[in-house]
């Protein structure tokens, strides 16, 4: 069976040295959280996911969800129990606002929590942090009897969240949504239509489950415009929060999948089941986006997450391992043969992944710092400059963290060899379960074209603007510094590549749409390149600073230079090629006659 350790060290480092998260203390809920707080917090979230979560990985995944014949659904063994002790611990209602039931406390620590949760059992995560969304979207556009109602015991975990999107018609395109709201004379409305793959759209893990749901209601315009979010509870409330009867809302069936099979992924039928309105009416989309926002976030955090946990897996068994010699003369010469990890290759895949880990948890950090500031923050200029970069950087974040995490899981296989082939090594569960975060919230093709279509030129490029400013400003001392030198200048040169690509892309996308398409998936990687890029160069600066001041940690911060060193060595130059990729422009990609496929 696969062990997992949560990185809490590793967090601790990135938060406290290397995005100097003390900085904050004036922000709601920071100054609380002084160096030893936020240590035990992460200690406690460790705990827990590494005792009760992660043995429940395999059990989920070989028992899966099951639905009954009265359509209700039950999770696997033992999921009921930790989603309490969850609960209980406060770890759904962490960033939560008091006034409703929560803590308070930063969504970066929540954000922590989860790619813990998430390394330890990815399914299992899934259930509150769909509660989580959908408690963002209600608090930022449910009026206030809808925020009483429902948020505190959302928070609680007594209830659960989903977010209700999908149609059998309807994927990407939203705007071919054909679920019905009819007004019912009373201010609610009837909702009729199904949903497909629906995640913990039905469980017996909570009381009630809260149905966040898009739908059109009769007589609104076609396309996006005419879509409004409802609220749609399983079991119907009544003014004091007491369940009433069973609403109109059941599950057809559940989906045979290739992995995260803890998770429930329900077919939902909606039979006239009574709705409220969350927001302004066909106004739908802009609420659900806060949820959907977030569940981006949540989604980047998974692919590091499996990433994470196959990694170490991987690292366990190289050093275990015993299999030819080392190229340079036998390093353990009393033992029938060498640990794989003498060897080169098997180091590239490890430290490919090593390499990404590290920094991906820092990018990740510190786009929830950003949401922190982004909605915390009393002063506007740094609301508004932290909201730019979150929003830049979302698309990037989700569609880069899951692919890579994926690659990941699957060289972590490849470390095993044969055994990683095999059930019971459990690596081949963290390449299926891992596969769907490139898909499900926004393809990743959807994330590139986001960023490209929408996110660039967003405000006259506003966002872009000040990334680069931004970054130049970071590298321009560093490139003189002796001892950062090394990793500066080829930052820089990857920063340049970047700004090519956009000027290309100025250049080349307007009066051709198909030339940003056809960048756009490379252009996405080549900026999540300069990103992670730009990670390691603060990650170096921190591990030099504390190598000069803190003696017994230097031997870590060696391991940072190190991994940072091989980052740059051996997959920032990735940016040339996708560079000259973009370069080539459409014209052969959509030349190709459709008969020819
Ligand atoms: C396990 C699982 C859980 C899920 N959970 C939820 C959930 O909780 N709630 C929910 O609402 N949905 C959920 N989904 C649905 C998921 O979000 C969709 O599958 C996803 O958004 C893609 O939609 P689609 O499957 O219809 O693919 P399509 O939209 O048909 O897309 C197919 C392919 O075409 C590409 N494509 C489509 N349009 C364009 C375009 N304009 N330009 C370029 N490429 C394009 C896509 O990138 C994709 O590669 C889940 C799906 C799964 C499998």
């Amino acid at each position: 069976m696969p062990s997992y350790k949560a990185p809490v060290d590793d967090t601790l480092f990135l938060l406290n040295d290397v995005l100097n998260f003390q900085r904050f203390g004036n922000l709601p809920g920071f100054a609380d959280v002084t160096p030893d707080v936020m240590s035990q917090i992460l200690l406690e979230a460790g705990k827990l996911c590494e005792e009760a979560l992660a043995p429940l990985n395999q059990i989920g995944d070989e028992k899966g969800c099951k639905r009954h014949d009265d359509a209700s659904v039950s999770t696997p063994p033992g999921f009921k129990e930790a989603h309490d002790a969850f609960a209980q611990g406060g770890w759904i209602s962490l960033a939560v606002p008091e006034e409703y039931g929560g803590q308070g406390l930063p969504y970066t620590l929540s954000m922590a929590m989860n790619e813990f949760a998430s390394s330890a059992n990815m399914s299992f995560a899934m259930y509150p942090g769909l509660t989580q969304g959908a408690l963002a979207a209600l608090l930022r556009h449910g009026d206030d009897e809808q925020k009483k109602l429902y948020v505190p015991k959302m928070a609680e975990g007594r209830w659960s969240g989903t977010m209700n999107l999908t149609e059998p018609q309807c994927g990407t395109d939203l705007g071919l949504l054909t679920t019905k709201a009819t007004p019912r004379g009373d201010g609610s409305y009837s909702i009729t239509g199904q949903k497909i793959f629906i995640s913990a759209g039905e469980h017996d893990l909570t009381e009630n489950i809260v149905h966040l749901v898009l739908a059109r209601i009769e007589g609104a315009p076609a396309g996006v415009k005419g879509i409004s979010l409802f609220v749609v509870p399983k079991f119907l409330v009544d003014g004091d929060g007491a369940l009433g009867p069973r609403n109109g809302v059941s599950c057809g069936s559940i989906e045979e999948k290739m992995g995260i099979h803890g998770n429930a992924t329900c077919v939902m039928n909606y039979d006239g089941a009574q709705g409220f309105l969350v927001g302004e009416a066909n106004r739908g989309l802009n609420a659900m986006f806060v949820m959907m926002n977030e569940a981006r976030l949540g989604v980047a955090m998974q692919g590091l997450a499996q990433s994470e946990v196959a990694y170490q897996n991987a690292a366990q068994y190289a050093k275990e391992r015993l299999q030819g010699r080392a190229l340079s003369g036998a390093k353990d010469p009393g033992k029938p043969a060498d640990p794989i990890i003498v060897h080169p290759d098997v180091r590239r895949m490890l430290l490919e992944m090593k390499a990404f880990n590290e920094a991906a948890r820092g990018f990740a950090l510190s786009a929830a710092l950003d949401s922190d500031i982004a909605h915390r923050s009393d002063d506007a200029a740094s609301r508004q400059a932290a909201e730019d970069r979150l929003g830049l950087l979302t698309p990037v974040l989700k569609g880069v963290l899951t692919d890579l995490g994926f690659e990941n899981t699957v060289k972590a296989q490849q470390v095993l060899g044969g055994h990683g082939y095999i059930r019971e090594w459990g690596m081949e569960q963290f390449v299926r379960d891992a596969r769907i975060s490139m898909i499900y919230e926004g393809a990743n093709g959807i994330q590139a074209l986001d960023l490209v279509g929408r996110k660039l030129p967003r405000d006259g490029g506003r966002a872009i603007m000040a990334y680069f400013k931004d970054t130049a400003e970071l590298l321009a001392p560093l490139e003189s510094d002796e001892a950062m030198k090394s990793f500066a200048a080829p930052v820089k040169a990857a920063l340049d590549d970047l700004q090519k690509a956009t000027m290309w892309l100025m250049q080349n996308a307007m009066a051709k749409p198909d030339n940003a398409g056809a960048a756009s998936y490379d252009y996405m990687h080549l900026f999540g390149r300069v990103a992670l890029g730009v990670m390691w160069v603060k990650i170096a600066q921190a591990a030099m600073a504390i190598k000069a001041q803190e003696p017994e940690r230097a031997e870590l911060m060696d391991a940072k230079l190190l991994t940072a060193r091989f980052y740059m060595e051996r997959m920032l130059p990735e940016t040339r090629l996708r560079l000259t990729r973009i370069s080539t422009g459409a014209d052969t990609m959509m030349s190709l006659a459709e008969e020819m496929f």
